[in-house]
């Protein structure tokens, strides 16, 4: 099996890390509820999808300790 004839520095390695990065995530806008969300799936904030509703979303809970008036 081939191996390399020298270890690559650290600086070496770290240059070529400088190319690792997280690409941005494409959203839209849900025409509903205007939220940003991702494109082709149901919406997470009203839980519809083309117009049509698709998913009941449940309310949100109160947070724990948090005094109810
Ligand atoms: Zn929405």
């Amino acid at each position: 099996m081939a191996l390399p004839k020298r270890k690559h520095s650290k600086s070496r390695r770290d240059k070529s890390r400088t190319h690792w990065k997280l690409a941005t995530k494409s959203l839209t806008t849900c025409p509903q509820c205007a939220k940003q969300i991702l494109p082709h799936r149901a919406c997470s904030g009203c839980g519809t999808y083309r117009g049509r509703q698709v998913v009941v979303v449940a309310e949100k809970k109160p947070k724990k300790g948090a005094s109810q008036s």
